[in-house]
């Protein structure tokens, strides 16, 4: 066994069997991978072998459907047999909403180029005889869609990365992590002895956590125990095998909770029971190996009783094994993949709760960024795996609750207008209980609550939840018209807020971000990219003063991303200091054409003129007896400012804004107006328009840069603006349905003529101009209104083809005067 190694992966399962095979695919042999007891020692040896390509993420699709083609490579370069059978899967619907939620799914996967296909009751019962197509509406097949040996897979990993030069030893527990000064790792093994790397990945699996202590972090992951069922050999299962030759396919039964399919010539059939108990919640025994728990046949009867009335012959039929095993997940059930904030060289790839479907592309995206470092373009989008997406708020008990509720929402349908109410509230900032007061619908975000909306006088202060338009319409559109009629006030605190301060800051942003960094008492808009001049970043930056200080204003989601990604850049002479504020800094903003007679009133001795006070100014002021930073801005495209203060003073400033708005027709409104105003403008946020894989010719972002520096990824702009973006964001009118209508949500296909030629990024309706607006990104030859997308194009919305058209400029205030009048 070798003490020196570029990178050891601790842990065997199928996950860190994929990661090591990955690395030696990226190139990187000197690697070697470290199991404590035998391989699949985990949750892997007794995982059912299903697999799917559909996610609700179209990335995390893209990296399933990656999955299961990898296998039949494998298998043939290790000689290992995996057990690949394809017979494809069904999706069962028990009610229309699952219907539209069906007929989502197959818009999406056209755009990933899957061929799923609706079918009817009477047809899925044709190709899956055991179930009763008396309670189904319809079904949705997926040819692309089977079970694997999960044994099978992670020794053809295993195999494959060995024959590149992959060290793998069994029964060698890692015990202990520690970091030399130079950044490089001390693995230290049972035995005493320790292997020294420059890389360690985390892919403990059932002891993720455990494996996590051993450097002082506390990751989101909580193991469940899961029950399946293996039946006796049945005949019906005989019979149809010997009708059609192959075997049968597998089913989704979202109302039954369950999942069926054959295993040999019987059947296996699992449940996400909602009597659901997490295993072990604190800590992971060490002496737990390839054994299982003892079944609670009682905490899914429920779920059984259901399938026994939707699959007849399963009720009567015997039963060879029950199997009741643990496996992990993360609050919203996705993997955490990546690098850990401050931990140079500790990696994770954990969380996995679906090794089978999605171990491959997690190998994959996890090599690829190892190989490429943190600055390079790896290809893929894995926002939705990123283990940057949780923050400190991710304590153990936050994920104890979030993982229970996803659990038992795993066959449910999130709608795109849910909120989901475990672990809340958590984060509040101290206006909360006014808002709530004012009747407002929360939501929540990176833990953080926020109001979406405020439901009228009276009523109760609940969204009913549709991929239609809810109850929130017409408050939402009550909302937008005292925003462009009179002003109106929300809260902006869950914005991502960051200061930088030192002599070297100015040099220092410079070198990340595209735009020029703001004069004193001025506001830029920027763009971060990494070296392939992909869009990492999108910040509001301003200065208030001569002083080396900047405020860097962003995605709130992303705080954690973005901040591994700044402190990965500090310089090391200690000339920058970089905090991230949090709720440190909380936020009004008042919008609307009478924004500045409210301000006015709240602060009679500043001059807001716009000769004194123009679009783009930031000051450190005082609102009255409030010291705040004000910034002439505002999402909304409508004259508006920003004002920002410590926590202790923001109910203060919200009482005296309220007050002197009331004579203006002032009116509160919440994140979903902030939707609408937006789109209005065909603004692009954060995670929707701009991710990584967009650039900024493609993003239509050029206003945000300026070629008077150097900074990551300018090369590769320049290079892109030379040869021209392939695709191009752009904004979309949409006709909705008249009798039903609805608008887009997000990761509908639009089509030009018969072909899927793009994809929405995000939309819904602007109140104000009566639109229903879509942006979204499609080939750049059909980006102008004047060439060949000047008509034809359609965009998919709940199974149906609505006409679409170019919108080339902002629906509101084109020219932009509204918001520097
Ligand atoms: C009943 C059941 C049914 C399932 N069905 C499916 C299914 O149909 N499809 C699907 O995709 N998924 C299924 N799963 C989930 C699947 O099992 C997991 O997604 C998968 O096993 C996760 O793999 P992993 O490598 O992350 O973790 P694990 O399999 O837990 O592997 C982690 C490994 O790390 C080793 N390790 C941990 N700490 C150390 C250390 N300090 N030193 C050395 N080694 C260490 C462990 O011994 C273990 O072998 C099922 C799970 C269960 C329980």
């Amino acid at each position: 066994m070798k003490r020196e190694t570029q990178v050891v992966v601790i842990g065997g399962g199928v996950v860190g069997a994929s990661v090591l095979y990955h690395l030696t695919e990226a190139g990187w042999t000197d690697v070697m991978l470290l199991e404590r007891r035998e391989l699949t020692a985990g949750s892997t040896w007794h995982a059912a072998g299903g697999m799917h390509t559909l996610n609700g993420d179209p990335n995390v699709a893209r990296l399933q459907q990656y999955t299961i083609q990898l296998y039949q490579t494998i298998q043939e370069r290790s000689g290992q047999d995996c057990s690949i059978h394809l017979p494809g899967g069904l999706m069962l619907a028990d009610t229309e909403v699952r219907m539209d939620w069906l007929r989502m799914a197959q818009a999406r996967g056209r755009y990933l180029g899957m061929e799923l296909e609706l079918i009817t009751p009477s047809e899925a019962h044709d190709v899956f005889p055991l179930l009763d197509p008396q309670y189904f509406v319809g079904a949705l097949y997926d040819p692309v869609e089977g079970h694997v040996d999960p044994t099978g897979v992670t020794r053809a990993y295993v195999k494959c990365a060995q024959q590149q030069g992959a060290e793998v030893h069994e029964h060698q527990p890692v015990v202990g992590l520690s970091q030399r000064p130079d950044g490089t790792w001390d693995v230290r093994l049972e035995s005493g002895e320790s292997v020294h790397t420059e890389h360690v990945v985390n892919a403990g699996g059932l002891w993720a956590r455990e494996v996590g202590r051993m450097v002082g972090i506390e990751l989101p992951v909580l193991a469940m125990e899961h029950h399946y069922l293996i039946t006796e050999d049945m005949p019906e299962v005989a019979a149809q095998n010997a009708r059609t030759g192959h075997e049968m396919p597998m089913a989704l039964d979202f109302a039954g909770e369950i999942y069926i399919r054959q295993e040999g010539g019987a059947m296996l059939m699992g449940t996400y029971e909602q009597a659901c108990v997490p295993w072990s919640p604190r800590e992971t025994p060490w002496d737990f190996g390839s054994q299982l728990l003892a079944p609670k046949m009682d905490r899914i009867t429920p779920e059984l009783s259901v399938a026994f009335k939707h699959y007849p012959a399963m009720e009567t039929i015997g039963l060879r094994r029950i199997v009741n095993g643990p496996f992990t997940f993360s609050p919203d059930g996705n993997p955490l993949v990546g690098p850990v904030r401050g931990l140079r060289g500790y990696w994770v790839a954990c969380g996995v709760m679906a090794g089978l479907s999605q171990g491959g592309g997690v190998g994959l995206a996890l090599a690829a960024w190892m190989t490429a470092g943190d600055d390079n373009d790896t290809g893929m989008d894995i926002w939705a795996m990123d283990v940057a997406r949780y923050g400190d708020y991710a304590t153990l008990a936050y994920t104890n609750a979030k993982v229970q509720e996803n659990y038992r929402r795993r066959f449910r349908i999130t709608f795109p207008n849910e909120e989901l109410p475990a672990a809340r509230p958590l984060l509040t900032t101290p206006i909360h209980d006014r808002l709530t007061a004012a009747n407002a619908v929360w939501g929540a975000t990176f833990g953080l609550e926020h109001a979406l909306w405020f439901q009228r006088p009276g009523l109760e202060p609940f969204e009913e939840v549709t991929f239609r338009r809810s109850n929130a319409w017409e408050p939402v559109a009550e909302e937008v018209a005292a925003v462009r009629e009179r002003a109106g006030m929300t809260e902006i605190s869950n914005y991502a807020k960051y200061r930088v301060t030192g002599p070297g800051s100015e040099a220092w942003l410079s070198s990340l971000l595209t735009a020029r960094m703001p004069a004193a008492g001025r506001i830029t808009l920027t763009a971060m990219l990494n070296e392939s001049g992909r869009i990492v970043g999108e910040f509001t930056v301003a200065r208030p003063s001569e002083a080396d200080e900047f405020y860097l204003f962003g995605s709130l989601p992303a705080e954690v991303h973005h901040s591994r990604w700044f402190r990965h850049h500090l310089p090391a002479d200690g000339s920058v200091r970089f905090e991230v504020l949090g709720l440190g800094l909380t936020g009004l903003s008042v919008t609307g054409p009478l924004a500045r007679d409210v301000l006015a009133a709240v602060a009679p001795d500043l001059d807001l003129s716009t000769e004194a006070f123009p679009f783009m100014t930031f000051r450190r002021v005082d609102l009255g007896m409030i010291p705040a930073l004000v910034a002439r801005i505002n999402y909304s495209g409508d004259l508006g400012y920003e004002l920002w203060v410590a926590p202790e003073y923001q109910a203060a400033l919200f009482d005296r804004v309220l007050a002197a708005g009331e004579p203006h027709g002032l009116r509160l409104f919440g994140m979903r107006a902030l939707m609408s105003l937006r789109l209005e403008k065909s603004y692009g946020t954060w995670f929707r328009e701009y991710r990584p894989i967009y650039s900024i010719p493609e993003a239509g972002l050029q206003r945000y840069v300026k070629l008077d520096h150097d900074f990551i990824g300018r090369a590769a702009y320049e290079a892109e603006l030379a040869r021209g973006p392939e695709r191009r964001l752009v904004a979309f009118v949409v006709d909705p349905e008249p009798d039903d209508p609805a608008d887009v949500i997000g990761d509908e296909p639009i089509w030009h003529g018969d072909e899927v030629v793009g994809w929405v990024t995000s939309g819904g309706y602007g109140h104000h101009v009566g639109q229903s607006i879509a942006l979204g990104y499609v080939p750049a030859a059909l980006a102008t209104p004047d060439g060949p997308g000047a008509s034809g194009f359609e965009i998919e919305i709940i199974g149906r083809r609505r006409p679409a058209r170019l919108q080339p400029e902002p629906l509101f205030d084109p020219q932009g005067l509204r918001m520097r009048a």
